[in-house]
């Protein structure tokens, strides 16, 4: 393992304040999705815009509850730092940005062309045959 014992100990850190800084804002967010319930149309509309709003708000808080707490725990195992994809180091100066990363850089690119391939993929499906095939 590459990784310095100091500056693990700073990951962890920055783990924890993370970790903290979004379990404030997922219980600020539950408090949003218990608001009452306005009566008129335009802000009930306005409401339940906001309400799927803090439901995806929440939802997100929870993915990234989770990122950092696998890297907590990886860091337990002592496997902190490694790509889940291919093992290699992740590069510090990406760990010091997002210490919760899973993947390198370079899967991490993969991950997303390949998410946004998938995308591309379910458009053609729901168009259908109104779209051409590129090249
Ligand atoms: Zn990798």
């Amino acid at each position: 393992m590459g990784i310095k014992k100091n500056h693990l100990e700073r990951y962890r850190q920055a783990l924890l304040a993370k970790r903290r800084e979004v379990a404030d804002k997922a219980a600020l967010a539950a408090d949003i999705d218990v608001a009452p319930k306005a009566s008129e149309d335009m802000e009930q509309a306005l409401n339940s815009y906001e309400h799927e709003l803090a439901i995806s708000r929440k939802e997100g808080f929870w993915s990234q509850l989770r990122l950092v707490d696998e890297a907590l725990r990886r860091m337990e195992k002592g496997t902190y730092g490694l790509c889940l994809e291919c093992g290699e180091e992740i590069a510090p100066t990406r760990l010091q940005v997002v210490p919760w990363a899973r993947l390198c850089l370079l899967c991490q690119e993969d991950e997303e062309r390949r998410a946004a391939l998938d995308k591309r993929d379910e458009s053609y499906w729901l168009q259908g045959e109104l779209v051409e095939m590129e090249g």
